[in-house]
């Protein structure tokens, strides 16, 4: 599944390609993804110019100065920049077609993908919107907030980081290797997390997601890039699937637990 790296990985691949051009035609080839795609969306589009292309959770917001079209990849989605003239791959679902002849694509095989189109910000106006928590690179997660929403919540600290309510794209990847890295284990009980854990569990979290995009993403699934790239990238996990092997740190087994029925991973060592 795509976590928040990709997500801005597809972003910093397929914006330069998409600013300040004009959407000449637009197909839908299915009509349902994990929704119905709305019946006039590519009519609505027609002849907009694209002015931004930004990101809020694992929302991707192509936006002009009267639409916002909103698209979310789901598990399996990938959006790329193609020529007008490539052949079209299987599960392609959904093309812009814009004046540079450049075409965007989106391809979804498990079709849990999201695309819907707005006039107003779906920022301001979309229920989806309302309860985001905040973004992990954002200067409003620190420490004090990390601190102050542990108190008083007796789950494991791993449930906290994934509860997007609290804070958004930290999926059980990035969970698992920003907790190896601030020493701190995924069953620990949120309440229990000293202001100094939580300082180590921040610029952990932070650490891992910066390097992560500068990586491309490491989504395990097929994850291809904005330039169709195939390929999964190679971030090198210190812990997450690598059950039984040994520690980069201390070389004892890295453990596998299941939290909240995800499988989770630390080193007994390492983590307290
Ligand atoms: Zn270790």
């Amino acid at each position: 599944m795509p976590e928040l790296p990709e997500v801005q990985t597809t972003i910093d691949g397929i914006k330069p390609f998409l600013i300040n051009k004009k959407i000449l035609s637009c197909k839908v080839s299915v009509k349902k993804l994990r929704w119905n795609i709305q019946k006039n969306l590519c009519k609505d589009l027609l002849n907009l110019k694209i002015i931004n292309v930004s990101r809020r959770a694992k929302y991707i917001i192509i936006s002009g100065e009267k639409f916002f079209l909103t698209i979310h990849l789901g598990m399996t989605g990938t959006l790329r920049i193609a020529n007008k003239h490539d052949e079209t791959k299987k599960h392609d679902h959904f093309k812009i077609l814009l004046n540079s002849g450049k075409q965007l694509r989106f391809n979804d095989p498990r079709k849990f993908g999201m695309i819907f189109l707005s006039k107003e910000s779906p920022l301001k106006e979309n229920r989806l919107f309302q309860k985001l928590g905040v973004e992990p690179l954002n200067k409003e997660f620190n420490t004090k907030f990390l601190y102050e929403k542990t108190r008083n919540r007796v789950i494991p600290i791993k449930n906290l980081l994934m509860n997007a309510n609290i804070i958004v794209g930290v999926g059980n990847i990035y969970a698992s290797e920003s907790l190896f890295l601030a020493g701190i284990r995924p069953q620990k009980v949120s309440s229990k997390l000293t202001m100094k854990n939580c300082e180590d569990l921040v610029l952990s979290i932070k650490k891992v997601l910066r390097k992560a995009i500068k990586k491309g993403g490491s989504s395990i699934n097929d994850y291809i890039n904005a330039d169709g790239k195939s390929g999964y990238f190679q971030y090198d996990f210190k812990v997450y699937g690598r059950t039984s092997l040994p520690c980069h740190n201390c070389q004892s087994d890295i453990l596998q637990v299941k939290i909240n029925q995800r499988s989770s991973f630390y080193c007994k060592n390492c983590q307290k």
